[in-house]
């Protein structure tokens, strides 16, 4: 089983959502869809389609204004939720150690977080995919619990640029050695229905995470089939 996470990001209004849910539950698949919404359309309703939320807080209530607490989304059925994306640790400066408590706080709640990391530009430019990739998921990942880690390198997020299999496949082995066999690790970064197929054959991916092309059942429809 193969996991297509969809991250929607700041996009799509409830007739979008509704649109793209009427076309996914008609497709027949043994995988894992998951659906990443903005906040604003996630409202509770038994959808028949597994959602995920994008950000919590990694505090359980109080005064933190704008924030939305586990406990809320576990009201509207959030089963998975994204932390540490790279665009919140680069516009909301969250480090590892915020990132570890978002995700404990997931698990703490029954919800599954999905653990971003990846290297930025200037780290790949100069060799060190490897290096930072270790770095951020030891420090990133909580001790127990269940969780899915995404591999994201920062420069191939929106850019339309993907790294080489090689690479891919040497950053998942590093990632599978750290955090063993039985966590799912996801690839991320300009997944589109031209290199899924190569993308979900590497070995130690068990599935993607999907930005851009997630928003229209065009794109993403054939991204659900390569994994078939
Ligand atoms: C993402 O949002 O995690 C992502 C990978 O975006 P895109 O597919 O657009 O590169």
């Amino acid at each position: 089983m193969k996991f297509i996470v969809a991250n929607w990001k700041m996009n799509g209004n409830m007739s979008d959502k509704n649109e793209m849910v009427k076309n996914l539950k008609n497709i027949e698949t043994d995988n894992k869809i998951i659906l990443c919404l903005p906040f604003t359309l996630l409202n509770g309703e038994n959808l028949g389609i597994t959602i995920g939320a994008q950000d919590l807080s990694q505090h359980e209530n109080g005064a933190f204004t704008g924030d939305i607490s586990a406990q809320m989304l576990k009201e509207f059925d959030v089963e998975y939720v994204i932390v540490g994306h790279s665009e919140r640790r680069t516009y909301h400066n969250e480090t590892n150690e915020i990132v570890r408590s978002k995700a404990e706080m997931a698990i703490k709640n029954g919800i599954i977080p999905i653990i971003c990391i990846g290297e930025n530009l200037s780290e790949y430019e100069s060799g060190q995919t490897i290096e930072s990739v270790a770095k951020m998921l030891r420090e990133s990942v909580p001790e127990s619990g269940n969780y899915v880690i995404a591999y994201e390198p920062y420069w191939a997020i929106g850019t339309n640029k993907t790294p080489t299999t090689d690479e891919i496949s040497k950053a998942m082995d590093t990632i599978r050695q750290i955090v063993g066999n039985d966590t799912p690790l996801l690839y991320g970064g300009s997944v589109k229905p031209s290199n899924a197929q190569q993308i979900l054959s590497i070995k130690n991916v068990d599935g993607v995470l999907v930005g851009n092309a997630s928003l229209k059942i065009d794109t993403f429809l054939p991204i659900i089939n390569a994994a078939n």
